[in-house]
């Protein structure tokens, strides 16, 4: 059993879910089973056991905060950053949203196009991408990893709300850098992919 987050807005006719295919991480180790399965033998048609959906990681849009919207993400944890995007632009089409987005470069990097497309489409939205392998610098586009400096540069104030998913070092990176800041837990949301103690755990 594996979990995969919703990446679509909630609301629509279907659920959608966005899978990386994970390859060995070194010669002679097996590819991840169930992603592998999903992008070479599941098709359109097939019929899959799978349990409902739920978490705790998603826009309660009821709450009406006038606090910036910060949404990081680290490579596929992209998927449940796209579907709080998504909400929030709907909900809140007047609200601040900034979107960092941290990948190895711009081969590997999914949803680019769409969410270049949102930040087109919606004056609230801004859109930076973070190439740890390198890439062209351009306007939205820089090199290096997602730190407090190059967060405390995006940021009109540091008083927001943050979503955040990722990878371990990410998130734990993110995580301490807005303990640090002061930021209240009630403004700190995540997902993590591993279980939450390796998080509040490491320094
Ligand atoms: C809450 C949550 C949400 C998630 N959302 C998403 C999402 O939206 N999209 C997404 O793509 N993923 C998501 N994941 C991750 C997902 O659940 C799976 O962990 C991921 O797809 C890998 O599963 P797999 O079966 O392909 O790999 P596995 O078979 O579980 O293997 C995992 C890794 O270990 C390597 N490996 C396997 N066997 C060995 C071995 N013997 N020695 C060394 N290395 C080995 C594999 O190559 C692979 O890289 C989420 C996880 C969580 C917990």
């Amino acid at each position: 059993m594996r979990n995969y987050s919703l990446s679509d807005m909630p609301g629509q006719p279907h659920f959608r879910i966005s899978v990386k295919r994970e390859m060995p991480p070194e010669a002679n180790t097996p590819q991840g089973y169930v992603s592998n399965l999903l992008h070479d033998a599941v098709e359109p048609g097939h019929t899959l056991q799978i349990a409902p959906p739920c978490g705790e990681f998603f826009l309660d849009v009821t709450e009406k905060h006038e606090r910036p919207l910060v949404l990081l993400a680290a490579g596929v944890g992209i998927t449940p950053i796209m579907s709080i995007l998504l909400s929030a632009l709907e909900a809140f089409p007047k609200r601040e949203i900034l979107v960092v987005h941290a990948v190895l470069n711009e081969d590997v990097q999914p949803f680019r196009k769409t969410v270049n497309e949102l930040a087109r489409q919606h004056a609230n939205l801004r859109a930076y991408y973070r190439y740890s392998e390198g890439g062209s610098p351009s306007d939205n586009v820089s090199v290096g990893f997602v730190t407090a400096e190059y967060l405390e540069g995006l940021l009109s104030s540091r008083d927001a709300d943050y979503y955040f998913c990722g990878p371990q070092p990410f998130m734990v990176s993110i995580y301490h850098e807005l303990l640090k800041w002061g930021i209240p837990a009630s403004q700190m949301h995540f997902e993590f992919f591993g279980p939450r103690q390796e998080l509040e755990r490491a320094a």
